[in-house]
């Protein structure tokens, strides 16, 4: 794992950004963001995901090549970037645990949703920027695998919410919401 400054994703993602286009229209899609969490603990990240975003908000990539196939969300891989926020061991629905996403991991995602979407071309919206939770539910409007996410099966809800008690499936929009705020505000 490599620490970046958002400067430095804004110049990996225009190095990617030509590669990531053509994998994605080679399947008819458009590129698209998918937000998860790990499970795992504060300060542990996988390389499953291009970005991992510790507890204080730093940010730090598994590989240089965004457009790098890697096997962060189910027939989705292609033509995407994932990143993860490294927290929610132990989470439930019911209850996040003592390791919840944390204000500055929040702020993070949203910046570098923010900066990745600006350079690579695509609108801050439910089409192109899903939590893993959305993305198993294709609240895309692609019907791309049989529904496994946070309003059927629950296999997968990453980033349904944010805190515990927060309203089901609030958490994708408050981060679009904070990214679009900082498109406006960079
Ligand atoms: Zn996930």
């Amino acid at each position: 794992m490599k620490g970046v400054t958002l400067e430095e994703l804004r110049q990996l993602a225009l190095d990617s950004k030509a590669s990531l286009w053509q994998k994605a229209c080679s399947l008819n899609r458009e590129v698209k963001l998918y937000l998860h969490w790990s499970a795992g603990h504060y300060g542990q990240f996988f390389d499953d995901y291009h970005i991992n975003i510790d507890r204080d908000g730093s940010v730090y990539v598994s590989t240089e090549d965004l457009s790098a196939v890697l096997a962060h969300t189910w027939r989705r891989n292609t033509g995407s970037v994932g990143m993860a926020l490294a927290c929610c061991y132990g989470a439930t629905t019911k209850d996040l645990g003592n390791e919840p996403p944390t204000a500055a991991q929040m702020e993070a995602m949203a910046q570098v949703i923010s900066v990745l979407a600006s350079v690579l071309g695509i609108p801050i919206d439910l089409q192109h920027v899903l939590t893993h939770g959305e993305a198993g539910d294709n609240m895309d409007g692609l019907d791309i695998t049989e529904k496994y996410g946070m309003n059927s099966t629950c296999e997968r809800w990453d980033i349904a919410i944010l805190h515990t008690g927060d309203g089901w499936g609030s958490g994708g929009d408050i981060l679009r919401g904070k990214a679009i705020w900082y498109q406006y505000h960079s």
